[in-house]
Order: structure tokens, then C-alpha cells, then sequence
């Protein structure tokens, strides 16, 4: 099976968020079965300066207003073949693959990742010259999520999966941009790509591609509702009804581990718990918190409003009062940082935000916790909270996407519910009296590392799905003949 991803981001060359680590793992996992997965993504500068070589297999012309580009061919030094997409005067730029430096979205993101979404087509379709076509398309995100609409508006036969790890980013585009993106007028309507008036190149993906996941069970179920369906939940509940909403759950890889951990002074497994607490109060004293017996409550975040921070403000005295510590890693907006550090100032010794993106010290801090502040308003899957549990940390999460998911309630960690203060203080409390019933707290950090997050499972899953979805016939306009066109008619 010829498998093509299609993503933004590859966490060997280009990281912006969990995207990367997924788009580098899953292949990996997918060809230990056996299948002959692939990677495409746009050349970036970081991914010219890796120092692989590359091998220029293809010239593609270019489409209404989208530019000419090259298909280079290189290979991972562990031997997964990668197709950057070379179009230096879209790519050749400082910043994330999304932003400037400045951090403002760079004006011609449509054509820069239609370019992406078109090569894919192109691949699809046959390279002269080149030995390899994939039978489907793994397109990531909204980046990725124009190339199902190629596939069908050029007649291409190869099927296609669309992965959304997270619906809040949509890709949102004017009209006027129709023409130089290349899509038809026919295709400008809400059985298209139309989405409120402008060019959505999510709801184009969900539309065209023959099958849709999400990166949790629960999350594939949440954006079917209004209220987590970001506009899009009349699409998002035809694709379930029609069985074409599936969600898998990501893998972790397995370089997070406590027992070979190069980060760590000391490294532990779940029979060297003692070694926590040594960590613990070398990293009190290099973040400047008071010597304590209490439990110490880490949190690495993207500080931005999805993840709840206020909450953490909320109930950040009550913690400290009742004996805790907090110590927090991670950067983000602004505003959040700002109430943040006034809360620093006001718990001095008890309250701690390392400010920056910084790995070495998320392995530390995950290493020194006894739990895991996660309460995300919202969370597609999340990573955080499978690490915390492998290295002994009980998440106290929000029952949402895939933390509901991978967070067994009161036996390797505390989920909670309606999203609030109260609900979130009453499992802190729970997590306080479970920290002073010494028996029941190592029993829990005992199973929560005990848990199996590997890539193995997830792989199967998505190896099936790829089986189900390359036996689906076209029907004579081209398009998937299934309920789900059906059900999207009648929305
Ligand atoms: P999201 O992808 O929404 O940011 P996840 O929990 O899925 O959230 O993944 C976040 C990943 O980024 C985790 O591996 C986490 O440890 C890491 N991370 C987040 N913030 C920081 C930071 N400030 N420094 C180091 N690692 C971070």
C-alpha cells in the first residue's frame, strides 16, 4: 500500500506543535507493518539545512496563480523517503512554516500550502520519470486539506484520508482568492469549499476527502456538537452519521521514559519512585521554590486560551495553601504570561513560570511532579498528559478529547467536569487526599507509567482504515459514492 503524507510540519526538519511529532512518528510506525509510506512537505529552510541530500525528481508547472515548483526526493538516515516540495520564493523564509518573525500569518498562506496540496496531487496522479505514485493521500490539517479537492477537480483517481488535530485552525480565505487558487466556480457553494463567504480550506477538506479522524475517540465526537463544531458540525455530524468520522488516538514516542532519559541527572522507573523526589527538590531549588514535604504540581503549556490557564490563576492560592507548589513552563500569549507573573509575585517560594520553550527542562519538570495541571477548554488528544503519566506525574485534566481518552478517573489520574473552578478545585482536593494516602498514590503512579501509549496500536488502526477507504469506488462524477454525500446534501 503506497501511502503520501501530506503536512506542514515534520518534526525531523520543522516543529510548530504536536502535528510535527505525529507526521514523523506514524509513518515510521506504518512502514514497521510493512506499508510504503511517504512524506511531503513544504521545503523550508530548515529542511534544505538538514543536510540530507536531495534529488530533484519532478518540474511542475504551475495553476491559475499558484507558482512552478520542483519535487526533491531525500532520505531520513533511518530510510524514510521524503518529497520536499521546492518553491524558494514561497518557502525560503524565516519563522514557524505559518508566521513571520513577528508572528503575524504570512499574506499568502493560500497559495503557500495550495502549492503543498496541488505537488500531492500531482504525485498522485503519476510523475513521469518517477517509479512511485501513492493510492492515497494522508493530508494533515488545513494546509494539507485542499489536496482531496485536486484530487476530485482534476479527475484523479486516488483516494484520501484527512486528519484534523485541531478544527479551531480552519484556513480561512476571501473569495476573491478563488481564481488564482485554482478552484472552480461550481465549487464555490457549500457543497465545496465556500464556508460563511470565504474559502475554508478545512471545509473544503472534509468535503472532498473520503474519510476524516481526528487525533481522539472522544474529540471525533465532541466536533459534531455546536459547541466544539467550530461552524463546521453540520459536515462534522453527516461524515459520523455516514461512518466517515473516525478517531484514533496518537502514540507517544517511546524516547519519553524516565529509566532512559538523557535530560535527567538520575534516571527511575516505577520502582525507583524515590528518585522523584530528589529530582523534585533540586529543580525547588533552581526555580527558587521553598524547601517542602507538599506536592509539587507542574504544568508545560502553550500558554494560550484553549488550555485553561485561568483556571490554574483561579485556583492557584488554594493550592498553595493547602501545602502545594506550582511550577509552570511554557510561552504564549502575552496577556497570559502578564497574569502569570503577577501570580509569581504574589506567591513568591510557592509559585514558579519558567517563560520559553525549553525541552530539556519539560523532561525535568515532568520528572519532578507529583501531578499535571491540564485543563484544557478543549484538547484533540494531547500529549502532555500521556508523559505526565509515564513519568509518575497524575494528570489532573478536564474529561475533554483525549484526555478523557487516556486518563482512567481516579486510577492514574483526575479528570473533571463541567469545565470551572469548582469542578477543577474538587479534583485537585481529591488529588491532596490521594497524595497523603501514601499506599493509594504510589498504587496510581504505579499504573499510570504502567500504561501502553507506543504507536503500535494507533498504526493498526490506521493501516485498517487505509484498507477500507483505497476499496472505495468512485462513482461517475468522480466522487466518493456513499451516504455521506447523501447526508451532506440534506444539511
Ligand atoms: P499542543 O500540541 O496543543 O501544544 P500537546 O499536549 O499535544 O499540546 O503537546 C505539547 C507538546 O509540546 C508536549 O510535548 C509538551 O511537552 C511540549 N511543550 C509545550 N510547551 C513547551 C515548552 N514551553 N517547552 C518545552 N516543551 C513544551
Amino acid at each position: 500500500m503506497a501511502v503520501l503524507f501530506v503536512t506542514s510540519e515534520f518534526a525531523d526538519f520543522a516543529k510548530a506543535g504536536g502535528l510535527a511529532d505525529v507526521a514523523a512518528s506514524l509513518p515510521r510506525a506504518l512502514r514497521r507493518r510493512g506499508l510504503d509510506v511517504r512524506v511531503m512537505l513544504p521545503a523550508l529552510p530548515e529542511v534544505l539545512e538538514a543536510g540530507l541530500p536531495i534529488q530533484i525528481v519532478a518540474a511542475l508547472p504551475g495553476h491559475a496563480g499558484i507558482e512552478p515548483c520542483l519535487i526533491g526526493q531525500m532520505r531520513t538516515p533511518d530510510g524514510l523517503i521524503v518529497y520536499p516540495v521546492l518553491a524558494p520564493s514561497l518557502y525560503q523564509r524565516p519563522g514557524t512554516p505559518y508566521l513571520t518573525p513577528e508572528g503575524h500569518d504570512w499574506p499568502d498562506n493560500d497559495l503557500r500550502f495550495a502549492r503543498l496540496a496541488l505537488a500531492a496531487a500531482a504525485m498522485a496522479r503519476g510523475l513521469p520519470g518517477h517509479d512511485w505514485t501513492p493510492r492515497l493521500l494522508h493530508c494533515h490539517d488545513w494546509p494539507a486539506a485542499l489536496a482531496p479537492a485536486y484530487l476530485r477537480w482534476q479527475g484523479i483517481p486516488a483516494r484520501s484520508v484527512l486528519t484534523i488535530h485541531n478544527l479551531a485552525h480552519q484556513g480561512l480565505f476571501p473569495a476573491h482568492r478563488r481564481a488564482a487558487l485554482g478552484i472552480p466556480e461550481a465549487a464555490f457553494g457549500i457543497e465545496g469549499v465556500e464556508f460563511h463567504g470565504q474559502i475554508g480550506f478545512l471545509k473544503a477538506g472534509l468535503f472532498y476527502a473520503d474519510h476524516v479522524t481526528t487525533v481522539s475517540p472522544t474529540y471525533a465526537r465532541e466536533i459534531t456538537t455546536p459547541e466544539l463544531g467550530g461552524g463546521l458540525w453540520g459536515l462534522t455530524r453527516g461524515l459520523a452519521e455516514a461512518g466517515r468520522l473516525t478517531g484514533i488516538i496518537n502514540g507517544l514516542d517511546e524516547g519519553w521514559d524516565p529509566a532512559h532519559d538523557g535530560y535527567l541527572l538520575e534516571p527511575y522507573d516505577a520502582n525507583r519512585l524515590a528518585v522523584k523526589r530528589r529530582i523534585a527538590d533540586r529543580l525547588r531549588t533552581s526555580l527558587c521554590l521553598r524547601p517542602s514535604n507538599g506536592p509539587l504540581f507542574g504544568m508545560t503549556s502553550r500558554l494560550v486560551h484553549q488550555k485553561g490557564i485561568d483556571l490554574v490563576a483561579e485556583c492557584a492560592e488554594a493550592i498553595v495553601n493547602r501545602g502545594g507548589q506550582i511550577a509552570i513552563l511554557g510561552t504564549g500569549e502575552p496577556a497570559v504570561e502578564a497574569m502569570l507573573l503577577r501570580l509569581v509575585r504574589r506567591h513568591r517560594g510557592a509559585l514558579s513560570l519558567m517563560s520559553g520553550y525549553n525541552e530539556p527542562m519539560a523532561h525535568r519538570v515532568l520528572a519532578a511532579s507529583d501531578f499535571y495541571l491540564m485543563p484544557s477548554r478543549f484538547e484533540p488528544c494531547g500529549l502532555t498528559q500521556m508523559q505526565a503519566q509515564r513519568y509518575g506525574a497524575l494528570p489532573i485534566a478536564h474529561a475533554t478529547g483525549g484526555l478523557a481518552d487516556t486518563i482512567v478517573d481516579g486510577e492514574t489520574g483526575f479528570l473533571f467536569s463541567p469545565f470551572g473552578p469548582l469542578a477543577f478545585m474538587h479534583a485537585i482536593d481529591r488529588a491532596f487526599t490521594t497524595y497523603r494516602d501514601k499506599d493509594k498514590f504510589e498504587a496510581m503512579r504505579r499504573a499510570a507509567m504502567g500504561l501502553q501509549f507506543d504507536w503500535a496500536g494507533p498504526a493498526e488502526e490506521y493501516e485498517n482504515l487505509y484498507r477500507t477507504v483505497a476499496g472505495i469506488e468512485p462513482d461517475r462524477h468522480g466522487r466518493s459514492s456513499t451516504p455521506m454525500l447523501r447526508a451532506v446534501n440534506a444539511l
